[in-house]
């Protein structure tokens, strides 16, 4: 992204192994981040940044010191780079390991090659080669559908709980997908967008709410005896739909917060007095990664719908624009 609105494809010189830790990959699919729209409007700085986070494929070359993966391995990474040896790794954070490292800044996975530090912490081999069907589920896993599943288990989804979801991006509804596997009983989904309900619904979603912010909160409470949802999940990042999910958290309750936070101040009293859990951040997708692709591989759950718009790597440009101008939810770039 040379600046805002500017993006292109270029060619760079192919990743080598630097680490013995190192593993290179040849991408088979990579896609773009609602994340990466920030930067793309000029929310927040771009200046010739590479860019991509999200990434399967075929392992090319590994470092001396890899055992986990081998050349020919296909694999699903995380967004961060993780050793998932340290202590934070072990405790399940593997997004703020001491060796944390996010892609989208240090490698730029919307390209056909990418070297992987960690390997062996971050990537997670599939099963075999996967059928063509499923690279789009597999590639889900990777951002989306973690950090979806990771909200849903910050909120304490689960079997006998309400669970209301803010943002019907491609994240909100991996919350919803993730909420019903979990065992919800009820799941509010909050969109005004046709398409995005239809797919909301097909994901598990109970109810649809269209209404915003305090008539949001109004709707949830109605529908939950006046109390508020167990488990919210915020997919936004934006005050308004941060303060619409802290209010419509019932006392108690828990909010799972993964919209990447931007210029959102929670007025102190309002926090303290809300007397609900909150948990959130970049989403450590890798804790979850080797459920979520045998749920893949065993066709349980089908994430992939939630892309729809397929692009060759070198239209790039074309699905940001989609993206920008909401004509498409999240487009898979493939090489
Ligand atoms: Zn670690």
């Amino acid at each position: 992204m040379y600046s805002a609105g500017d993006v292109r494809v270029e060619q760079r010189a192919d990743p080598t192994i630097i680490e013995p830790t190192d593993a290179i990959v040849r991408l088979v699919a990579t896609c773009i981040c609602g994340s990466d729209l920030w930067p793309y409007r000029g929310l927040e700085p771009a200046d010739h940044q590479v860019m991509g986070h999200e990434y399967v494929g075929i392992i090319e070359e590994i470092g001396a010191d890899v055992k986990n993966i081998k050349v020919g391995d296909f694999v699903v990474g995380s967004f961060v780079i993780s050793d998932n040896t340290c202590e934070i790794c072990r405790s399940g954070y593997q997004s703020k390991c001491v060796n944390a490292a996010f892609v989208s800044v240090a490698i730029g996975t919307q390209s056909d090659k990418a070297r992987i530090p960690y390997a062996d912490g971050t990537l997670v081999p599939t099963p075999g080669q996967p059928d063509e069907d499923l690279i789009p589920s597999l590639l889900a896993a990777s951002d989306v559908l973690g950090t979806g599943w990771f909200a849903a288990v910050a909120a304490e989804a689960g079997p006998g709980k309400t669970v209301a979801v803010v943002g019907d991006g491609a994240v909100g509804l991996m919350a919803v997908l993730a909420a019903k596997q979990l065992g919800a009983d009820r799941i509010i989904a909050m969109s005004r967008h046709p398409d995005r309900q239809q797919l909301a619904l097909f994901y598990g979603a109970t109810d649809i709410v269209v209404e915003r912010g305090d008539e949001g909160v109004a709707k949830i409470k109605e529908l939950t005896n006046g109390l508020g949802a167990h488990s919210v999940i915020e997919a936004v990042g934006t005050q308004e739909s941060t303060m619409q999910a802290i209010r419509a958290t019932r006392p108690g309750g828990h909010m799972g917060f993964v919209g990447v936070s931007h210029d959102v101040a929670i007025p102190g009293p309002e926090l303290f007095f809300s007397e609900i859990h909150l948990l959130g951040g970049p989403a450590p997708v890798r804790r979850f990664l080797p459920d979520l692709i045998e749920l893949i591989w065993d066709r349980k759950i089908d994430p992939g719908r939630v892309f729809d718009l397929t692009l060759p790597l070198e239209k790039a440009a074309a699905g940001y624009a989609a993206m920008d101008e909401r004509r498409a939810t999240k487009v898979l770039l493939r090489l």
